[in-house]
């Protein structure tokens, strides 16, 4: 109901080409993009396989910076309806009792006003009719931007940020961990790690595969 009246206030409007209609994403933007996205397999360890929807390069690098750089917090509705468009995602996201984001540490969430996983994660889990917790999953401490180090540094940084809050809600359950982009894949191998001791399945689902450039 509320979302009705909102949508009647400020219309939705796509956020590729910025289009008003009734989408967050027209259907030209959406014929332009929508062979770019399947669901595609990396993986990362010899256990741990990362879904993911697209390749960071092109439109979807550009609206995922705006998105998380640029105070674009609306996007999240455009990413959501790209996926919630794709039967196959759907199907393989309904699986999961529950959807939880990678989380950002409470003083960069305040900073940026957001979080993009979350954002994207709540909208799936409402659309879906899964269960989403981002309270479950917390990240204890700051650490350096991970696009900022090279391979091993990465492992390192990340190593025992984040821990489990009220584990005992998760046991036994199917958990789908979601975020953006993964790189080498540390963040989300050390949030499956972690996850891993309260229960057996689980998988990774990201929007983007980045290629990993090595940095100097
Ligand atoms: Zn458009």
């Amino acid at each position: 109901m509320l979302e009705k009246i909102i949508d009647q206030v400020f219309p939705p409007y796509c956020g590729i080409c910025g289009k008003m209609g009734k989408k967050w994403i027209c259907s030209r933007c959406y014929r332009n993009i929508k062979e770019k996205v399947k669901l595609k397999k990396i993986k990362i360890t010899k256990n741990i396989i990362v879904n993911y929807l697209f390749l960071y390069q092109d439109i979807f690098r550009e609206k995922i910076l705006h998105y998380k750089f640029n105070e674009e917090s609306y996007l999240y509705k455009t990413f959501s309806e790209i996926i919630l468009k794709d039967k196959k995602i759907c199907e393989f996201i309904e699986k999961f009792d529950y959807i939880v984001p990678v989380p950002m540490y409470i003083d960069n969430k305040k900073k940026r006003g957001y979080n993009q996983t979350e954002l994207i994660s709540k909208e799936i889990s409402k659309s879906l009719d899964i269960n989403y917790d981002n309270k479950i999953l917390i990240k204890n401490k700051m650490n350096k931007t991970q696009s900022l180090l090279n391979e091993n540094e990465r492992i390192e940084n990340i190593k025992g940020v984040y821990s489990l809050r009220n584990p005992e809600k998760i046991k036994n359950k199917k958990i789908l961990i979601f975020d953006d982009i993964c790189t080498t894949g540390s963040t989300v191998k050390e949030c499956y790690k972690i996850i891993k001791k309260q229960t057996k399945e689980i998988s990774i689902l990201v929007l983007a595969k980045s290629n990993y450039r090595k940095v100097n």
